[in-house]
């Protein structure tokens, strides 16, 4: 039986990624896109071999689709998502779920209730190099983990240089873009959840409207591990990576901070360097396809609602440390790591 998605939101992302991702699936067909301009939806839907397009929420749900994949700018989400589980559709919505964890929560709580799948697009838990640094931490290779770095500052492409950098009321800011995922990857690669975070933010001279466009974060995680995150936007030759030290042995990543399946592992220990393989699938199609088992009722999405919530919580947390100028706990009242 296939899978009859509706796009909410006529995207970058969708145009770059999530489109392919979905045609990848041997059950995935995309229906209809809305856009909130007809003209745009008509002429997106045109580009992308799209049959229908229509600029209404109704229209969109009312068209004969399965699921939804929300991709609109941040504050648009909540309501958007909210609708579509009250249609009785599944959700794959893009991170920050929304604007507050609190909203989250009402998304996570709408999903269970009306018994459908609802995924948050945290594309970077597919990475293979993200999935073998797992296993080789839940498999001791590093003895007891202690401490990890992640480096994600990048340099905002021009053509995104829109909303995330204007206008703090659609969610902009680097925190809402880049720091959640850092969140959702650090609980991933460590199997553990954060506790607390103090963050530094700045303007280092491309994000307007007192919004931030850079971040560095510190962070303590339930087993004791602390770990540093630096997000920008604004630095156009910084490396991306990951690092996590522990008591036997230390992982090496490089490159791995991206949306392709690229960049390389390496494992330090007693014994020496030793270079991990690892599965080297699209990213957003390995999302997809976790996300089209879940709704044929085989697991759950790569990454769940419950899981969005956790790195909006943590993002949250980290804007008001940053603001507040002291630690800030990190609860997102919810279960625990998955
Ligand atoms: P875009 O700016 O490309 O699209 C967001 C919205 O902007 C669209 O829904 C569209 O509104 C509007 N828009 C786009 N182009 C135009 C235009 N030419 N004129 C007027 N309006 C336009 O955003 P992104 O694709 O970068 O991000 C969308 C969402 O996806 C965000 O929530 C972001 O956080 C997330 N994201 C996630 C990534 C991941 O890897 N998980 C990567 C990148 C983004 P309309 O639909 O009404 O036409």
């Amino acid at each position: 039986m296939s899978v009859r998605w509706g796009l909410i939101g006529a995207s970058t992302i969708a145009r770059q990624f999530m489109i392919d991702a979905i045609r990848a699936q041997a059950d995935g067909e995309i229906v209809a896109v809305m856009s909130s301009s007809q003209e745009r939806a008509a002429a997106y839907a045109g580009e992308n071999g799209i049959p229908v397009a229509v600029s209404t929420l109704d229209a969109l749900l009312n068209a004969d689709i399965d699921a939804v994949y929300i991709s609109t700018t941040n504050e648009l989400h909540l309501e958007q998502a909210l609708a579509a589980i009250k249609a009785g559709k599944h959700v794959l919505c893009e991170k920050p779920l929304a604007l507050s964890s609190a909203d989250a929560r009402k998304m996570v709580a709408a999903a269970k209730a009306a018994g459908v799948v609802l995924g948050t697009n945290h594309h970077l838990r597919n990475a293979g190099a993200h999935r073998a640094m797992r296993e080789a931490i839940a498999a001791g290779r590093i003895g007891k983990p202690i401490a990890a770095r992640v480096f994600h500052s990048v340099y905002l492409p021009e053509n995104l240089q829109g909303w995330r950098i204007t206008r703090p009321e659609a969610g902009g800011g680097v925190v809402l873009d880049i720091t959640v995922h850092d969140a959702d990857t650090l609980r991933f690669v460590l199997g553990d959840d954060p506790v607390e975070i103090s963050a530094f933010t700045q303007s280092a001279g491309m994000a307007g409207s007192g919004l931030e466009d850079g971040a560095m974060c510190i962070w303590r995680f339930k087993s004791g591990v602390i770990a540093q995150s630096h997000e920008g936007f604004t630095t156009k030759f910084a490396g991306i990576g990951f690092e996590v030290h522990g008591s036997d042995g230390s992982l090496f990543a490089s490159n791995v901070m991206t949306q392709k399946p690229v960049g390389s592992v390496l494992l330090r220990t007693a014994k020496g360097e030793e270079e991990l393989s690892f599965d080297r699938e699209d990213l957003y199609t390995r999302s997809l396809r976790r996300f089209h088992a879940a709704i044929h009722g085989d697991g759950q999405p790569s990454a769940t609602g419950e899981d969005g919530v956790w790195s909006l919580t943590s993002a949250e947390a980290a804007l008001q440390s940053a603001k507040t100028g002291k630690a800030v706990a990190i609860d997102p009242k919810l279960g625990s790591a998955s």
